[in-house]
């Protein structure tokens, strides 16, 4: 909490009025505010606690490296204003979102705008508003930054072994090694600065030696020292578990190794999954139902079928991507009542769109409410309204505690 305080200048003009969070009674907690409130809710709960404890957790396992949040993962405002408060840069992806974070009252300097491929017009967008630090992986970029942007920090992000990793993305974006050199000479050729290296493991990585691989990669690249450039920059990009932090001393091992301290070196990350996914838990209610009285492949021929108010192409679009999720009802639940297999779809007309199969549950009614922890990454950010259904509104609550430890509570 010490080091929040030192870290909270911007949460003075904008908490809490503009911000539209609740501030829970002594004792109450989240999942309080979700008993209490749940008729009301048929929306995701957005826990402020969980993300500023992430928040803490990452300044204790890696405090060497400063998280620029990934906004694409969960742009919801309250998230961005509460990281930006909290002295977290942001990792933007395009005009949309720079100029989003720049609403909020980022500053530029802290905002990276990695993506290798962007449109020029978002480039100029940026070189506009002051946002210099910038990804690339190809000439083709290089020529449009010298003409969008010429006065550009370049970070030159290089392909890595993402095979550990459930989402993999050096088969899009990322150098290859062997051609970090000529792109290195074509920046100097364009008058471009190059001021240091990043790279994507993937998001969802199992493997702590994929991340000490790529650090020692892009020491490779440091140590090319070509054509003047001073690598000042290592951006190790995202790919943390939103859960736990299992790989904190490999990663801090391989900094000390490759890049200790007295380089000088500054050492960023783009992390979204790690702060988005476990802060936010979705409520939604059951619409409809059906029994299926001769299902064959079902003991007894008892089939039932409950539609959900979301799914995949609301806030469960990630299902669609071999991810699984384990609903659970909010009611308390007997262990003597029976047990029916149960299907759960989503709202939508579209047969793709089935939440949970082979679902062991009590009878559910329509107007019963389910619950689904840890929801917050990427889900919210990709939802769609296809036939019409709202996306889910979000509730941002935080505890008391949290208010006044922080000093919230005085503005
Ligand atoms: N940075 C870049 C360039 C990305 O493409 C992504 C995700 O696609 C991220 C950061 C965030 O990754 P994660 O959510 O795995 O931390």
């Amino acid at each position: 909490a010490a080091q929040l305080m030192s870290k909270r200048p911007t949460m003075n003009d904008v908490w809490p009025d503009e911000w539209g969070v609740y501030i829970l009674d002594n004792e109450s907690t989240a999942t309080r505010f979700i008993d209490k409130k749940i008729k009301e809710l048929d929306a995701m709960v957005l826990n402020l606690d969980t993300l500023i404890q992430m928040h803490l957790k990452w300044l204790s396992y890696l405090p060497r490296v400063k998280p620029f949040y990934a906004v694409k993962c969960n742009s919801t405002e309250t998230v961005l204003r509460t990281l930006n408060a909290l002295g977290t840069g942001f990792d933007c992806a395009s005009k949309g979102e720079i100029s989003q974070v720049l609403s909020l009252g980022v500053k530029p300097e802290n905002i990276i705008y990695a993506h290798t491929t962007k449109p020029q017009s978002h480039i100029k967008y940026a070189c506009a508003q002051g946002v210099n630090l910038m990804t690339f992986d190809d000439e083709e970029e290089l020529q449009k930054v010298s003409r969008c942007h010429p006065k550009a920090k370049l970070v030159l992000r290089i392909a890595v072994d993402d095979s550990s990793s459930f989402y993999r993305l050096s088969s899009k974006f990322g150098a290859g090694l062997s051609t970090t050199g000529r792109l290195l000479e074509c920046a100097a050729e364009l008058g471009l600065e190059v001021v240091g290296v990043s790279f994507h493991i993937g998001s969802k990585c199992s493997q702590s030696l994929a991340f000490r691989q790529a650090i020692a990669d892009a020491r490779s690249v440091f140590d090319t020292k070509l054509l003047g450039f001073q690598f000042s920059l290592l951006d190790i990009g995202g790919g943390f578990s939103g859960k736990d932090f299992p790989f904190s001393e490999v990663i801090n091992g391989a900094l000390d190794e490759y890049f200790p301290f007295e380089s000088g070196v500054q050492v960023i990350a783009e992390p979204g999954r790690y702060y988005a996914e476990s802060p936010f838990t979705l409520a939604a209610n059951i619409i409809a139902k059906r029994i299926i009285m001769e299902d064959m492949r079902t003991e007894g021929g008892i089939l039932m079928m409950y539609y959900l108010s979301d799914g995949v192409y609301g806030s469960l679009n990630f299902l669609l991507r071999d991810v699984q999720v384990s609903p659970y009802l909010h009611r308390a639940v007997e262990s003597s009542e029976k047990r029916y297999r149960s299907v759960i779809w989503g709202p939508t007309c579209d047969y793709i769109d089935k939440i949970v199969d082979n679902y062991l549950v009590p009878e559910l009614h329509v107007g019963d409410w389910l619950l689904i922890d840890n929801i917050g990454a990427y889900g919210i950010s990709i939802s769609t309204e296809f036939n019409g259904f709202k996306r889910s509104s979000i509730y941002s609550v935080v505890t008391n505690e949290t208010w006044h430890t922080l000093n919230l509570s005085s503005q």
